[in-house]
């Protein structure tokens, strides 16, 4: 089977002999056999690290948990500064950790249960593979978006009866964060955890309400008194 592997911009074809083999066994093939200088990143290689993420015919996948099949495109995450081939720079995303309230700030005595743990269960399952600000819009156009992942995370900790700096939590994604969501759901379909930044987005969104913090993206009575008010000079007798 022939893949192709983007590497600093040009297509580069390799003929592999093998088959029904993972993508990361496949870049393994080609750097013992092809080029030694190939890069790309991986660690656990058992889909757990999330250090192997990459786009496969222009779908974010983790190289070491997809087989690799005929004709395959194989490119760096979109959005990121590229290193070199596959691998990327990930200070982006270690800046958005931390200057983000993506952890406990003000710890509680409550005992936590075993219903409270689900409710943070399925979010503290992220991996930091990155797929999902690859697939996002909103962040290919605006870096200071918080983003899939971080949304994510706060709403893990506004969830976690441990945390009573719910506030400031809330406070910290109204601007460049829930709101600025288009809601399109590209970073659901692109998590290979199964986590749903979509829904989480849109429980943050409710919570915010529910605390008294507004919709931005709804105009305020005044100013559709005001709208309604305007006087356009336009008198449609005069016609
Ligand atoms: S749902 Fe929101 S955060 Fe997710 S990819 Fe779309 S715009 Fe980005
Ligand atoms: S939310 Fe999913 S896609 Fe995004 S970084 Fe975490 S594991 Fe990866």
């Amino acid at each position: 089977m022939k893949i192709t592997v983007t590497r600093d911009s040009n297509e580069v074809e390799y003929n592999i002999s093998e088959e029904n083999i993972t993508l990361l066994a496949a870049l393994e093939y080609v750097k013992e056999n092809f080029d030694s200088s190939l890069a790309y990143r991986s660690g656990c290689k058992s889909g757990i690290c999330g250090s192997c993420s990459v786009l496969v015919n222009d779908k974010e996948s983790l190289a070491c948990k997809c087989k690799v099949s005929d004709k395959d495109t194989i490119k760096p995450l979109k959005y990121v500064k590229v290193i070199k081939d596959l691998v990327v720079d990930v200070k982006q995303m270690e800046d958005l950790l931390k200057n983000n309230k993506t952890y406990l700030e003000e710890l509680s005595n409550e005992k936590i249960l075993k219903k409270d743990e689900k409710l943070i269960d399925l979010q503290s399952n992220c991996i930091l593979c990155q797929s999902c600000y690859s697939s996002c819009p909103v962040y290919e156009v605006n870096k200071e978006f918080k983003g899939p992942y971080i949304l994510t995370r706060v709403l893990r900790y506004v969830n976690d009866k441990k945390e009573l700096n719910i506030n400031n939590k809330l406070d910290s994604i109204q601007t460049n964060g829930i709101w600025d969501c288009t809601l399109c759901g590209n970073c659901t379909i692109a998590c290979p955890q199964f986590i749903d930044p979509k829904t989480d987005i849109m429980n943050l969104r409710m919570k915010s309400i529910q605390n008294g913090y507004t919709d931005p993206t709804i105009q305020s009575n005044d100013f559709l008194n005001e709208f309604n008010n305007f006087d356009t000079g336009f008198n449609p007798n005069s016609f």
